[in-house]
């Protein structure tokens, strides 16, 4: 079975690929290489966060190995928070904080359109590969659900009236961002 790091301790990520890989692939999370530093995210693109962790883990460690990194895209504001979504309300913010912050920014404004984007760097015997998942939606006006994280209950993605914390997270699992990307990743190594 091919061997692969995710350079993630994420329990969510590391389960949700691996349903997505079904058996076929073997992921080693950050903790099983005995990686245990925090890699620092100073990239200003979701691409080159995505390679600045992917490229520490192959130089420091030497594994080939993949990282993603996320960001909510919102049209009316020039697609931020973007790169900074985590900590869009500042360092140490909650989720709450940040989905306040971007209600607060968006009030007044009719267009509402935004996306989910997540970019997945890989290094694989000496090469770069990126890839990439969205999913387009609306941000709504108020916070509805209760599951998920982040950005979730003001987020309600085309073709569906529930919010991703309202539809749950099999459904959300199934057609987010995070799984686009995944299951284009997950395809080609086991093409390769
Ligand atoms: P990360 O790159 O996966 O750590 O995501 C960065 C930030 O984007 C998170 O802290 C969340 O605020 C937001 N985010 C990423 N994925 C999701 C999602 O599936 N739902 C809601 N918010 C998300």
């Amino acid at each position: 079975m091919k061997k692969i790091v995710f350079a993630t301790n994420n329990l969510h990520k590391l389960d949700e690929i691996g349903k997505i890989g079904k058996g076929r692939l073997h992921i080693l999370s950050l903790v099983d290489i005995d990686c245990h530093e925090e890699i620092e995210e100073t990239g200003t693109t979701l691409e080159e966060n995505a390679l600045i962790k992917t490229k520490f883990v192959k130089t420091k460690y030497g594994y080939d190995c993949f990282a993603d990194d996320t960001g909510l895209e919102v049209e009316a504001l020039k697609g931020a928070p973007g790169v900074y979504s985590a900590r869009y309300a500042g360092e140490g913010c909650s989720f709450a904080d940040n989905m306040d912050k971007l209600l607060a920014a968006l009030q007044g404004i009719e267009n509402r359109t935004a996306q989910f984007r997540t970019v997945i760097a890989l290094v694989l015997n000496g090469k770069e590969y990126l890839f990439d998942g969205v999913i387009k939606g609306k941000i709504i006006e108020e916070k509805r659900g209760s599951t998920g994280f982040g950005y979730d209950p003001i987020f309600m993605p085309e073709g569906y009236d529930k919010t991703f914390a309202e539809l749950g997270n099999e459904i959300k699992n199934s057609i987010s961002h995070r799984a686009v990307a995944m299951e284009k990743l997950v395809d080609f190594l086991l093409k390769g």
